[in-house]
């Protein structure tokens, strides 16, 4: 199955929601950056979470950017979507390992400790919008539920999972935001906790072969669907692009790579491609450098 997300509203209007499916996202982050269970659980969250929240932005050009930051042994984890649901990401120790929690799961609190969450929306002003909350749990979808309460003033679920195969390839991930709107009844309020509360996790429905939109069912009894959008794991980088990385340590540093006379290769912190760039390469990006 292909990833996608399926967003709309429920209640006449006072719920709106999203949900994804993101395997094969989780699994591209996973191959491309060697990520071992915990990262890749982590990651897969977060950039599940990235896509819905890209998915929301309402112009083409409009970028967000969730960074965790964090005193474990992750560290951090930084994702970038756009409004096509686009999405990558990376953690700062990919290869960190933990035993398991006190309820056997992946521990990806443990693994990325206390800290803060930061989200940049790039939406076409003049500066970006930044919005700063402190970690809750480090499990990702409690801290976006606490982000979105604190920072936006918006009441919402975050569900957000990871499955690992034995193998440590990534079985299942997906996630989804509910969010109230100002104008939500008490009783519309009440009747959606109690399903939240009965939701096992999403990782097992999905495990079980059911698609977003089935768990959508399974929240409400009266929604609508209106979209429905595929999303992925994509760069976009270039070795032109991240030539500017280069061109940025500036002339004298630049001078000296030539004057070493060894071929220079960047990596993409995003997707883990490596760009070389050669002597004549180094010589072009020097009359750029200032
Ligand atoms: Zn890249």
């Amino acid at each position: 199955m292909e990833d996608y997300i399926i967003s709309g509203m429920a209640a006449e209007n006072q719920i709106r929601f999203f949900a994804a499916t993101t395997r094969q996202m989780t699994e591209t982050a996973r191959e491309r950056h060697n990520l071992s269970p915990i990262a890749s659980a982590a990651l897969g969250r977060l950039m599940t979470a990235g896509a819905m929240m890209g998915a929301m932005c309402k112009n083409d050009d409009d970028v967000i950017t969730l960074q965790i930051q964090g005193d474990g042994p992750m560290k951090g984890i930084t994702v970038t979507a756009n409004s096509n649901a686009d999405v990558k990401g990376y953690v700062e120790v990919p290869d960190v390992m933990l035993p398991p929690n006190s309820i056997g799961k992946l521990d990806v609190g443990g693994a990325v400790g206390n800290g803060f969450l930061r989200v940049i929306k790039d939406i076409g002003l003049k500066e970006p919008y930044v919005g700063q909350t402190e970690l809750v749990s480090g499990e990702i979808a409690e801290d976006l539920t606490y982000y979105f309460a604190s920072s936006e003033q918006i009441p919402t679920s975050v569900a957000l999972g990871v499955l690992m195969n034995k193998e440590n390839t990534v079985r299942q991930a997906g996630g989804f935001i509910v969010q109230l709107m100002p104008f939500a009844e008490e009783k519309t309020i009440a009747a959606l906790e109690e399903k939240l509360s009965a939701f096992a996790s999403i990782t097992s429905y999905l495990d079980q072969g059911k698609s977003p939109e089935d768990i959508i069912a399974e929240l409400f009894d009266d929604y609508e669907i209106t979209a429905k959008v595929p999303t992925k794991f994509h760069c976009g980088c270039s070795k032109e692009y991240v030539a500017k990385a280069l061109i940025s340590v500036g002339k004298v540093e630049l001078e000296k790579m030539i004057a070493d006379g060894e071929a220079i290769e960047v990596n993409c912190h995003f997707c883990n491609s490596h760009y070389k760039y050669d002597i004549d390469d180094l010589k072009k990006l020097l009359n750029e450098a200032k």
